[in-house]
């Protein structure tokens, strides 16, 4: 089998031949027929987050070796179960979209059904081999989703891009003012499109380009802001008549953090941060009582998240997000092209 895989944190992905493995205990061996290229494949490429302050975040410091094989947004064929696997829960022959927030399974945090919060993660395509590859291992036939009557390259996307959005979107759902999601990109994309199943307050967007601005309002935004512009915040607050009750972060960077602290309500509002871009934050400390500030983050989503999410999808409750399929020897261009910024939706490869 082939894996398109990092040989050298940053430098271009490399085709290598493995011999195909056969699936051992619990596990399940799929093909691959779609694997989704997300934004935070750009940052294991490189091999750190940047924490700021010439400060770095190092994939290898938690123990990722190269060559490694990224893809966390994968579909798959099952081809073979393992000699444990239960064998009334996936059929061989039928394709499903793999849950890839798996955690070790036996610690609290697993017992509790967060497994996407597991201290020892074997997060599929981030921690263990993923799905730029010919076929891919799963560990239990339970990390399988049906997803019958939606395209692979779309349902693919709901792994991470999906059940990311639905998760954050799941914090602010008791809202009673409105609702900024700030960067409208390929995840704010997708929860604009999810907001109206879990939100019930207005939802505007705050995004800097303005094709994004564009097509999120035709995708039901209520307004839509460019926060390089210097009277945004006060623009936002103006529309939601005091500030809105939360904001949704999908850049992840300080001027975005502080962006979305400037729109919000004056007192009890949150800010949940989802985007990975990096760099550090300075917050006057007295802001967190004296505004009774929620900050929190919020990282992917649990099984349950990604079952929701494919229901919904299936019933015809979400929005499509455009999808642009590619062959797997391409990888290396999409990469270039998503850090570029010329990707609308998601890239998905195909093997
Ligand atoms: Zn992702
Ligand atoms: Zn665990």
């Amino acid at each position: 089998m082939r894996r398109c895989q990092i040989v050298a944190w940053g430098a271009p992905l490399e085709m290598r031949e493995y011999p195909t493995p056969r699936p051992q205990g619990t596990e399940v061996l799929l093909r691959v027929t779609a694997a989704g290229v997300c934004h935070s494949d750009l940052h294991i490429h490189r091999g750190h987050f940047d924490l700021g302050g010439g400060r770095r975040l190092r994939f290898e410091e938690r123990g990722i070796r190269l060559p490694f094989t990224m893809g966390h947004e994968v579909a798959g064929e099952v081809v073979e179960l393992g000699p444990e696997a239960p064998r009334d829960r996936v059929v061989p022959g039928r394709e499903y979209v793999v849950h890839p927030w798996i955690g070790c399974g036996r610690c609290r945090t697993c017992a509790q059904g967060v497994e996407h919060h597991c201290p020892q993660p074997r997060f599929i395509g981030t921690v263990v081999d993923g799905g730029y590859g010919d076929f891919l291992i799963v560990p239990h036939p339970r990390y399988l989703v049906p997803f019958d009557g939606l395209p692979r390259e779309l349902a693919c996307t709901f792994a991470c891009s999906g059940v990311t959005a639905w998760n954050a979107l799941r914090k602010v759902r008791d809202l009673d003012r409105p609702l900024l999601l700030l960067g409208v990109g390929g995840v704010g994309g997708a929860a604009l499109a999810m907001s109206r199943l879990l939100v019930e307050v207005p939802v505007a967007v705050a995004d800097v380009a303005a094709d994004k601005r564009a097509r999120a309002l035709e995708a039901g935004a209520v307004a839509a802001f460019d926060p390089a512009d210097p009277g945004a915040a006060r623009a936002v607050r103006e529309w939601s008549e005091g500030g809105v009750g939360a904001v949704i972060d999908f850049v992840g960077r300080p001027e975005t953090v502080a962006f979305a602290l400037d729109c919000l309500v004056p007192k009890g509002g949150t800010v949940v941060v989802v985007g990975l871009h990096g760099d550090r934050l300075e917050l006057p400390v007295p802001f967190l009582p004296l505004r009774a500030l929620t900050l929190r983050g919020s990282y992917v989503g649990g099984l349950d998240d990604l079952r929701a999410v494919i229901d919904h999808a299936r019933a015809g409750r979400i929005p499509p997000i455009p999808v642009t399929p590619r062959p797997l020897e391409e990888a290396n261009a999409a990469l270039a092209d998503l850090a570029a910024g010329r990707v609308a939706g998601r890239q998905v490869l195909i093997p």
